[in-house]
């Protein structure tokens, strides 16, 4: 690179001031709705509660860290089973392939948490510093009473807002209403003041002062996506055959009034489509496009680019620019649609009149194949919530040594059996063996001692969400052993008939 170059294009480009102006349409108004309800979800999914008896926690959604549990609503997920949250990650990844294969970056433009904060930053600037040109005059304005109290006023709510994500968060992991009591109060863990100021922090700083930088620098997501989305995926369009040459003034080009949205297309476009460009015809060159330059569409973007630039990075479809322009469309009395969702081969199908424009592009086979392992991954965890098992048996058998041959010639194995009660209330559980000769003797014991003498019945209380070891030690005489290792059952039921579990064993003769 030469000297000269280097000069021009320096490696570090200084963020530019961004004040996008306030939009009014259709997208603005789901862009509210949207912001409103995910903020709420957020804000609000630690107040809720599920009971769950009074062995459990009744917090609706609580990832309880101490205890190793993960509590949604009905559904109660152990150490052992990440594997459904795996699941749902995995359903999570593939509904957003899904979601971006069909309606592009929807995730980002209405969704993303930087996107929706960013919104809400956004209101809050303009609350207290006014719409675009207000803020443009206070940006410029010396420092003064007026600029000082809204400056603080502003950052002041925006720490706030950082404060209360922050807080939501902690509240995630612990009982929420306990938990604000101790925050308040100083005794919670340093821990949680330490996530508070964190979040608080980064929401401050990503959602006020980095807003669009976060999402064209530091996101991952705009490279990953442009591997999901192709020529008919939806995508932010300014349909430049029709808006081109733009001007203030000059009569626009008139469409046949069958189609409004066939392009009137001056033979020097570049690249030159369109009827007018492919015939050579003359073309009344005081006439112009309907994009009558007003810079609207820009002046509401809040990545602070221009659409009519074409496709960008730095685009995050939140389609702002479309009310903005459908709006001046509505105005100047041309319609509406200047810029619009489209996907790339209808537009482009539209301004040359070649090629089909496709009703539903989104029948395609990838986003059969991502609806297809997303249903499947839904459906895989469905059942195993529905069916798994809420007992849990687990036997090791003794090693050092794994015989002992008694006095009597009798062979003993010792084994601990670990039985897990999973259900958040007590239960009663009896254990019996089965296949070894019924004339065994059995002795079985807690830490508390022998609870078991040979032919009484055992039972157990395990408290819930427990987890108890019962020494189990089998005494058989060696005649009946056919093998040097003789598989027997070792069978754990809910007494109320609910539920039993089946332990596969092997009692090892000593003999090889
Ligand atoms: S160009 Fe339009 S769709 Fe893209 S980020 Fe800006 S306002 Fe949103
Ligand atoms: S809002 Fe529409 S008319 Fe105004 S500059 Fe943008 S594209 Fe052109």
């Amino acid at each position: 690179m030469s000297d000269s170059t280097a000069e021009s294009q320096p490696l570090y480009e200084a963020r530019k001031k961004t004040f996008p102006k306030r939009a009014h349409g259709r997208f603005r108004t789901l862009k509210w709705w949207i912001m409103g309800v995910t903020l709420a979800i957020y804000y609000v999914t630690p107040f809720l509660r599920w009971d769950r008896g009074p062995f459990a926690p009744d917090q609706a959604v609580l990832i309880d860290l101490a205890n190793r549990r993960f509590y949604f609503f009905f559904v109660e997920i152990w150490p052992q089973e990440l594997f459904v949250i795996a699941g749902l990650l995995i359903m999570a990844g593939v509904g957003l392939f899904l979601i971006t294969s069909v309606l592009g970056r929807a995730w980002c433009g209405y969704t993303c948490p930087q996107t929706v904060w960013v919104d809400l930053f956004l209101m809050v600037e303009r609350w207290v510093e006014g719409d675009r040109n207000a803020r443009i005059r206070l940006d410029r304005a010396p420092l003064g009473f007026d600029k000082l109290w809204r400056r603080t006023t502003k950052h002041g709510i925006w720490l706030l807002i950082g404060l209360a994500t922050g807080g939501a968060w902690v509240l995630y992991f612990a009982d929420a209403p306990s938990l604000i009591d101790d925050l308040v109060h100083f005794d919670a863990a340093y821990q949680a003041y330490v996530a508070i100021g964190v979040l608080t922090f980064t929401t401050y700083t990503f959602g006020g002062h980095m807003r669009e930088q976060v999402c064209i620098y530091m996101c991952p997501w705009p490279r990953i996506q442009s591997a999901m989305t192709d020529e008919n995926s939806l995508t932010v369009t300014y349909r430049d055959w029709r808006g081109e040459p733009r001007g203030k003034k000059g009569k626009p080009f008139e469409a046949p009034p069958d189609d409004a949205m066939r392009p009137r297309v001056l033979p020097d476009l570049a690249g030159g489509f369109g009827p007018a460009a492919q015939t050579g015809e003359a073309v009344d060159t005081s006439r112009r496009g309907d994009c009558v330059d007003c810079g609207l569409c820009a002046a509401v973007c809040p990545m602070g680019i221009d659409i009519r630039d074409g496709q960008q990075l730095a685009c995050i479809s939140c389609a702002l620019c479309i009310d903005a322009c459908d709006g001046v469309m509505a105005k100047v009395g041309r319609p509406q649609g200047l810029i619009a969702y489209d996907t790339l081969n209808n537009d482009k199908a539209r301004a040359t009149g070649e090629g089909r424009v496709r009703t539903y592009p989104w029948i395609r086979v990838r986003t059969f194949v991502y609806a297809l392992i997303w249903g499947a991954a839904g459906l895989a965890i469905l059942a195993y919530l529905g069916l798994r098992d809420r007992l849990d048996v687990n036997v090791i058998h003794d090693r050092n040594p794994v015989a002992v041959t008694l006095s009597d010639g009798r062979i003993r194995n010792g084994f601990t059996v670990k039985i897990l009660n999973m259900m958040p209330e007590p239960r009663t559980f009896s254990l019996s063996v089965e296949g070894l000769d019924p004339a065994s003797e059995i002795w079985l014991g807690r830490e508390s001692g022998i609870v078991r003498q040979p032919g009484e019945a055992f039972t157990i209380d395990i408290g819930p969400d427990r987890l108890e070891q019962v020494r189990m030690f089998i005494t058989v005489d060696p005649t009946t052993l056919s093998e040097a290792a003789t598989p027997f059952e070792i069978r754990v039921s809910d007494v109320d008939g609910s539920e039993s579990d089946v332990y596969d064993a092997l009692f090892e003769s000593g003999r090889h």
